[in-house]
């Protein structure tokens, strides 16, 4: 079978979280990343997954990029810009109690599509485009408007483009422009995998059903809604199902249980088309995420059966 790439677009971050004593520990992750770290760990060898974002020409961006490059994701379509860095954030604990701040108004990720000729370059290259609500937060108003329009250029040319909104308010100008731009991110796409806790909060849906209508009157085909531990509801051209989430003994960190829900799902989906086999593949992923700590569980605590996994 000839090679396919998996593209993910967005922003990875430095991380820091606590390691006791006032030490600080340093990793990666992004929610695009974190997306593209499971479809890598889930796809078939034949698959390359790639990352698309900017960085800057710093210590920290090497170390990333070497980060990335030796978690099998490709980072040949990667920006260096001169004299930029990364974004940066810090999980900080207060009686068992998680918070984040937050270093990325500067970040070089916020340049990723100010060339508009590697955006083309990148997204023509793939042949399932991936990428976030977030991706287009970051963005000055007409990079967003560039990589759209390179987006709805892979619809056209039917490939899967594939959008989680991933809500962050804050990320923002105004309500106004995050409803417009998110709106205009799943009309450009095929696939929307929303989280209905943000949908709820962000654009007032009711339920389960609004979140659905709303995503396909934009015009995206098929919709996955995930609902945390009430599972998902999928709606694959028009067809209804039901996957509930996998028991879990005790939930450890919920960070990323989206991210890796999204990349489990999709390894599955590309390889069958049975969505909700892939839903249900995908539940047993994000129960192992949410198990343990941190954004990025290894591949080998994932749960992968039966030589699968390839990558
Ligand atoms: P997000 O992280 O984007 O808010 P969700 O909270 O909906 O996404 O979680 C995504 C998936 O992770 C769910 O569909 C489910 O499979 C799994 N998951 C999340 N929380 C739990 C939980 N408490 N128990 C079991 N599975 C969970």
């Amino acid at each position: 079978m000839s090679a396919r790439r998996f593209l993910s677009i967005g922003e990875c971050m430095v991380e820091l979280s606590q390691a006791g004593d006032g030490l600080l520990r340093k990793g990666f992750a992004g929610d695009t990343f974190n997306t593209a770290w499971y479809a890598r760990a889930c796809l078939a060898a034949d698959w390359s997954v790639d990352y698309f974002t900017a960085l800057g020409d710093d210590a920290m961006s090497d170390e990333m990029v070497a980060f990335i490059d030796k978690s099998g994701i490709g980072t040949s379509l990667i920006r260096r810009i001169r004299g930029r860095t990364p974004g940066l954030y810090m999980i900080n604990l207060k009686d068992g109690e998680r918070s984040f701040s937050y270093w990325r108004d500067n970040s070089a990720a916020r340049s990723l599509a100010a060339d508009p000729d590697r955006v083309r370059e990148a997204v023509e290259s793939a042949d399932v485009v991936y990428f976030s609500g977030i991706t287009l937060a970051i963005l000055p108003r007409e990079d967003a408007a560039t990589l759209l329009a390179e987006i709805r250029r892979a619809k056209a040319a039917g490939k899967l483009v594939v959008f989680d909104p991933n809500i962050r308010p804050r990320l923002w100008a105004s309500y106004d422009v995050m409803h417009t731009t998110i709106s205009e991110g799943a009309r450009s796409s095929v696939l929307v995998m929303p989280s209905f806790d943000d949908e709820a909060a962000h654009f007032g849906d009711d339920s389960i059903d609004a979140t659905i209508h709303r995503y396909k009157a934009l015009g995206a085909v098929n919709i996955v809604v995930k609902n945390g531990a009430d599972g998902v509801r999928l709606n694959f051209a028009g067809e209804e199902t039901f996957v509930p989430a996998e028991k879990v003994k005790k939930v450890v960190d919920t960070t990323s249980a989206g991210d890796s829900f999204n990349g489990a799902f999709l390894s599955r989906y590309l390889e069958t088309g049975d969505a909700p086999a892939a839903a249900r593949f995908a539940a047993g992923v994000a129960a192992r995420v949410v198990s343990e700590h941190g954004a990025l569980v290894v591949k080998e605590k994932l749960g992968l059966s039966g030589g699968r996994a390839r990558a």
